[in-house]
């Protein structure tokens, strides 16, 4: 790597960074180290990494509500979406978070709660997406169900209730 794509690298990891994006999920994108990025972020923001786990994909969906954010989220991002590559893009995640946001503040019921779905959650969010370990099945009522194969999710639709039957229970029973 050349001193150019070194120095485009680190713009971007600062980016990511002071979109509070976790030091593991950058390090993931770039070809940064770990510990260049924990001193990077000492460097931005003055304070030190904060390491944590991520939220688990279930814990995404735990109310309806959360549910029908994360559904606004994978449409967002899948609109703007031209590639078919399974990792997620932090710049499109970057700009669909924003553009969320925007959405979430104009929903009434949604500006009672501004701790719902953070950047971190969003990049979650997709990489169950694109990974298929989660799916949008279409609902008769027009809208979406979130499904899993992987993980045991609530398969009632989060507008109308109706509950949509697992694709793996529907095989093996
Ligand atoms: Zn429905």
């Amino acid at each position: 790597m050349d001193r150019l794509e070194q120095s485009h690298l680190i713009i971007n990891a600062a980016k990511y960074i002071q979109y509070g994006l976790r030091t593991a999920i950058i390090a993931q994108h770039t070809q940064l180290s770990l510990k260049y990025l924990r001193s990077l972020v000492k460097d931005i923001t003055g304070k030190s990494a904060v390491s944590g786990q991520n939220i688990t994909i279930p814990r995404l969906f735990k109310s309806k509500r959360d549910t029908i954010a994360c559904i606004l989220f994978v449409s967002i991002y899948n609109k703007a979406n031209t590639s078919q590559h399974r990792q997620v893009d932090l710049d499109l995640l970057i700009k669909a978070f924003d553009c969320f946001s925007v959405q979430v503040s104009q929903l009434e019921s949604f500006t009672h709660n501004k701790t719902m779905l953070s950047i971190n959650d969003a990049w979650v969010l997709m990489n169950g997406y694109l990974n298929q370990i989660i799916e949008l099945t279409p609902c008769c009522c027009g809208s979406v169900v979130v499904t899993s194969q992987v993980f045991e999710l609530d398969s009632r639709c989060p507008f109308c209730a109706h509950f949509t039957p697992h694709v793996v229970k529907l095989i093996t029973a």
